[in-house]
């Protein structure tokens, strides 16, 4: 490819709106261009990284066995009725109707249509497993796009979905795509991660995220260095502490801390650790009557520990607040508690809640909390002595650093992630919702057992942006960068051996199967290299009219700080077996 025939067109500087570093090389890059909010033009440069993270998912799903469809961007509403969630998806799914005021949507992700699919065309057990993929169009309508093609509105996903007879063979089928996605990330030449994810109300361990590591990730996920243990933040257990609760100590007092409502002022107040602090948080879940109207509301009170933050995924499994719970209103905490919220806790009520300990609160002694009274909390509190031993005990909390891992290894380390995948069993969810059944071996109609797995294809070249660049610009990993060789010749239009050698070296790179760029645009060489760099082409290759007299060109490969000098006679091998090292260093 010749530099001139191609669009190279790189900016000094970011928009504006460009928050983090991906997003801003995206766009000085050339790499995409907004058209609307998280709505962008795939630009060639940007195409064609898009177009290797494509062929790379594609191939290592057909060797998994799963087959290619294609399912239309636009669907009729009727198939998200079926199962219920044309109603329930809320704003996030874009709803469209045609001229004849028909509702429609635009595909955030495709379960109705493919479960459809399943119920007309796999009728006997016979047929399973099977497992179809596509990597087309999303559209979802994010309450906050950001960050360029990271949290776009419109994207591209490869979804999967498979399709079984029972749930054992299910499960094998999941763990296909979870070892075919292991091979993908590992082709990529990304550093990541594989952690188990919440699964939702079907439970177990089916559901694994892959996490490409970068500073700037949204999604903090922990892990054990000493084991295999990995979790995202949300699903990250807090073991309980073990041993008995230490004996109550002190008495329970009243202790002024006027102005003091946050744990942290209390604990500094009165010169005592944080975690010897308990805070209180109010919940609510609605009552409703036989027609679903709301009567009333319950009122719920989590206390954990002052340095302890909630994790609302725990949370909504306390059987009770499983079928959602909001946060109270202030005139619900006023009637319960008799006072507003900053100096809340679980004795001298005025109403009943239910109080729900988190598994390390349960087990304390000697501890702080609000008194239910303005400017007032009380110390040396404990439990079965100065209130009732709490209603429920549960982890309801966010890992922290150091705390012990789950599997009893060692300690857990949090680090930060952008989710570019997700594999995830279903269960019988859309069969049974949508009537999907096949004959089973006993003659039988049964449903479909089914799993679903995702790759962000467009948020994946953000996510190595975010890994992989410098102050200069971005790094591809050679098997998603846009060229993969770039050849600069300088002063090629003054020189013709400068030109010949150039086109000589590019001619014979394309002809081996490389992707070559040579840049013929005749532009001086500091711009030429600083708009490399900014590209983040893995290999360059220099030639000038200095170099040529001596017989010499330079190799720098984009991490290198200084350039290897190589006869020209030995350029074209010598870039061939650096290419052949990076493949089979993974990156
Ligand atoms: P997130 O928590 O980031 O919103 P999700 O859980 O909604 O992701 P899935 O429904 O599992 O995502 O979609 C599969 C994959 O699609 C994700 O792993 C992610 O890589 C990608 N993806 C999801 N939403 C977006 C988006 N708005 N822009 C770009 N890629 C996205
Ligand atoms: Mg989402």
């Amino acid at each position: 490819m010749k530099a001139s025939q191609f669009l190279v067109s790189t900016l000094r500087e970011a928009p504006a709106d460009a928050e983090v570093v991906s997003h801003q090389l995206m766009m000085r890059a050339g790499l995409i261009k907004k058209l609307g909010a998280g709505i962008y033009s795939y630009m060639p440069m940007g195409l064609r990284v898009i177009r290797k993270v494509e062929a790379i998912v594609r191939d290592e799903m057909d060797r998994a066995g799963a087959v290619e469809l294609t399912m239309p961007v636009v669907q009729p509403a009727e198939l998200w009725q079926e199962t219920g969630r044309f109603e329930k998806m809320g704003p996030e799914l874009l709803r469209i109707q045609d001229r004849h005021g028909r509702d429609f949507v635009v595909q955030p992700t495709s379960e109705e249509v493919i479960t459809d699919i399943a119920r007309q065309e796999l009728r006997s057990y016979r047929q399973l497993p099977k497992n179809f993929y596509q990597i087309q169009t999303k559209f979802r309508d994010e309450r906050r796009p950001r960050f360029g093609l990271m949290r776009g509105r419109e994207f591209t996903m490869k979804d999967a979905y498979s399709f079984d007879r029972d749930q054992a063979a299910a499960k094998a089928s999941y763990q296909v795509m979870a070892a075919a996605y292991r091979r993908i990330f590992d082709r990529f030449g990304l550093t990541y991660r594989a952690v188990a994810a919440d699964s939702g109300a079907i439970g177990g361990d089916l559901s694994e995220e892959f996490q490409v590591i970068a500073a700037t990730g949204e999604d903090a996920i922990v892990y054990c260095p000493d084991s295999e243990y990995a979790a995202n933040m949300e699903k990250a257990e807090a073991r309980a502490p073990q041993g008995p609760r230490a004996a109550a100590a002190e008495t329970l007092t009243r202790v002024p801390t006027p102005g003091k409502s946050t744990c942290a002022d209390v604990a500094q107040l009165l010169g005592v650790p944080l975690t010897t602090t308990v805070k209180s948080l109010v919940l609510a879940t609605d009552v409703t009557d036989a027609q679903g109207a709301i009567v009333g509301s319950r009122i719920w009170l989590l206390l954990l520990r002052g340095d302890h933050d909630m994790n609302e995924v725990k949370v909504g499994k306390v059987p009770g607040l499983d079928n959602g719970f909001r946060f109270a209103t202030v005139a619900e905490i006023v009637d319960h508690f008799g006072t507003r919220p900053g100096y809340l806790g679980p004795i001298g009520l005025k109403k009943p809640v239910t109080v729900v300990a988190d598994r390390e609160v349960a087990l304390m002694a000697d501890w702080i909390c609000g008194a239910n009274e303005e400017d007032f909390h009380l110390s040396g509190v404990n439990w079965g002595r100065d209130l009732p031993e709490p209603a429920l005990v549960a982890d309801l909390r966010n890992v922290l650093e150091g705390d012990p891992s789950p599997d009893g290894k060692g300690r857990l380390a949090i680090e930060r992630g952008i989710e570019v995948g997700h594999v995830f069993y279903l269960g019988t969810k859309y069969s049974q919702a949508m009537n999907a059944t096949f004959l089973a071996e006993d003659g039988k109609p049964a449903l479909f057992e089914m799993g679903c797995y995702g790759i962000g294809i467009t948020r994946l070249p953000a996510a190595a942006i975010e890994q992989n660049h410098d102050e200069r610009g971005i790094i591809w990993p050679d098997a998603i960068a846009p060229f993969t060789v770039v050849v600069c010749p300088i002063g090629m239009d003054r020189n013709a051996d400068v030109k010949a050698a150039a086109e000589k070296l590019h001619d014979q790179l394309r002809d081996n199967g490389v992707d070559v760029i040579l840049d013929d645009r005749g532009e001086r060489p500091g711009a030429m290299f600083a708009d490399w760099e900014l590209i983040g082409v893995p290999h360059r290759v220099v030639i000038s009219d200095r170099g040529l007299k001596d017989g010499q060109l330079e190799y720098q490969h984009r991490r290198d700080s200084a350039a290897t000098k190589v006869p020209a006679t030995e350029m074209f091998a010598f870039v061939m077996r650096a290419l052949a090292a990076r493949q089979t260093a993974g990156a």
